[in-house]
């Protein structure tokens, strides 16, 4: 059978790369091609952020509740075609159906309704400066926005920056990721042909050195926000400088997950297992609650438990929901985690797991030339290691003891990342000290990895700045007008 095919998407029209370029998505699950996404060149990515530069005017120009209006249609468009795009993701990136049907798909509409309904609340302010005059602010949209989406939950992440630039007046130019393009891709021509206004939500698909780098370069591009690595994240910093456009990044981490003695250990189990690392989308999430703090009265214990929830994940068929964690996106992505499992043999001692694809199924499944690789714990006597470092991105955790709540908070900040961290505890004042303490964008007690757009979402240090969602994601998405009127005499 023949390859599926997704386009860009720009100025309301699906097209090709201008020259014909194309780059093959692999499944994940099973080492195949499946689909082709346009290869787009810094010609392409011009004529989208001219589409969007062009669509601009009449966006800003429509009262806010037409713009709620259109994103509320938005939202029931993918509300009505949840299903299949779902299952493009769930091929696409090898995330199981049981996140992408159950969990995201719901959650892009929801966001979607979220952002419409704070499209006619975001306003200035007005400044008492004195009698003289009449001073105010006005919030006003930049433009066109940039947004560069990685691969591990590619529509929910690109509706989450995409609802918020909307809202808040801009146009936008997507760049999903080169593994990962083709649920936006068949979003982008939905709303396509939805009667969406032309040219306000364009795609542009393609390599990040080449399609990225143009769209981080354009000085037509007003704001770029960008979710992916630190290190790219650093690239596209020095790639930007000459056009000085501000910049909006979600980057990695290395998440500390808490385990106090007087925590109900079972519910800590699951959330530090199954809820946190060895998740449906094997641990490729920003915020895997990849090093385990335990306390050390109940660290061989809690091993134990974990061990039990680990045992309990199903590999296989992503888009079969009784599959409970699908593969890692690529080979490249399963070359490096796999060189991490080698790396962890040395530095500690490996409690479970470590296997790879041709190890888990039998030689005649599809699946065992697919990128899975199985939860893994590692016992480690400390935080110097590389496993306890580097963002491993896969369903890898490293678990070590402490002593102290002091001790847990150093071991917990003792990290370049700031994203995330979980608390497990039933003491309220120490949950609260934890809170206050722990160095990170989002800390969770008794709960781990619960995002909601309605919350700000984002890092400190080498996590990132600024924020996704809440109202602090839509107003970081406009930049503040003063005015100064002055009031003369009256005569
Ligand atoms: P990247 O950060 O390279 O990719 C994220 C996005 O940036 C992709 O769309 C990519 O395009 C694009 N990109 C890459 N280079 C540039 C550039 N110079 N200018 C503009 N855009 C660019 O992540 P990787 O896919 O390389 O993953 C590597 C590691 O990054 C992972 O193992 C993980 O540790 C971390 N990561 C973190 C994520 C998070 O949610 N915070 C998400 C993804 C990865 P293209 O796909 O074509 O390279």
């Amino acid at each position: 059978m023949g390859l599926r095919s997704f386009g860009n998407v720009i100025g309301g029209k699906r097209v090709a790369a201008s020259d014909g370029g194309v780059i093959e998505s692999v499944e994940p699950a099973t080492g195949v091609p499946w689909a082709s996404i346009p290869r787009s060149r810094t010609g392409d990515v011009g004529r989208a952020v001219s589409a969007a530069r062009d669509a601009f005017p009449g966006w800003w120009g429509l009262p806010a509740l037409g713009r709620a209006a259109h994103l509320r249609s938005l939202a029931e468009l993918v509300r009505s075609h949840a299903a299949e795009l779902a299952t493009i993701e769930s091929r696409d990136v090898g995330r199981v159906a049981r996140e992408t049907a159950a969990g995201d798909l719901p959650a892009c509409t929801e966001m979607l309704h979220f952002f419409a309904g704070m499209a006619d609340k975001i306003h200035g302010d007005t400044v008492n400066v004195g009698p003289a005059s009449f001073n105010f602010t006005r919030r006003e949209p930049y433009g066109v926005v940039g947004i560069i989406v990685p691969w591990n939950a590619p529509l929910s992440i690109a509706c989450a920056k995409v609802g918020a630039a909307l809202a808040a007046g801009n146009t936008v130019v997507v760049k999903p990721a080169e593994e990962a393009g083709c649920s936006i891709s068949y979003l982008a021509e939905l709303i396509a042909e939805s009667g969406f206004p032309d040219g306000v939500l364009n795609v542009v698909n393609g390599i990040g050195e080449e399609a990225g780098q143009a769209l981080v370069r354009h000085p037509g591009v007003g704001r770029l926000t960008f979710t992916g690595s630190t290190d790219t994240a650093r690239t596209i910093t020095a790639q930007s400088a000459p056009t000085l456009k501000p910049l909006h990044f979600e980057l990695g981490g290395k998440s500390p997950n808490i385990v106090f003695a007087d925590a109900d250990l079972e519910a800590a189990a699951v959330g530090v297992s199954t809820a946190a690392v060895y998740t449906g989308g094997a641990g490729q999430t920003c915020i895997a609650g990849s090093r385990i703090l335990l306390h050390a009265s109940i660290f061989d214990e809690m091993v134990e438990r974990i061990r039990t929830h680990a045992a309990s994940v199903v590999l296989g068929d992503p888009t079969d929901h009784a599959t409970t964690m699908g593969p890692l996106v690529s080979e490249a992505q399963y070359r490096r985690v796999m060189g991490y499992l080698e790396e962890g043999r040395h530095e500690g001692r490996l409690v479970f797991g470590g296997r790879g694809a041709p190890d888990l199924f039998p030689a005649d499944s599809p699946y065992s030339r697919g990128w899975f690789v199985e939860p893994t714990l590692f016992a480690v006597d400390g935080n110097d290691h590389r496993i306890c470092r580097e963002e491993i991105f896969g369903p890898v955790a490293a678990a070590m003891p402490f002593e102290t709540e002091e001790e847990a908070v150093a071991l917990a900040n003792d990290s370049s990342y700031g994203l995330a961290a979980g608390v497990w505890t039933s003491d309220l004042g120490r949950a609260h000290r934890m809170v206050r303490d722990l160095d990170a964008g989002s800390v969770w007690v008794n709960a781990y990895r619960r995002i909601h757009w309605g919350l700000p979402f984002g890092g400190f240090k080498e996590s990132g700045y600024g924020k996704d969602s809440g109202l602090e994601g839509i107003l970081e998405n406009t930049r503040i007008k003063t005015a100064w009127i002055d009031l003369g005499q009256s005569s």
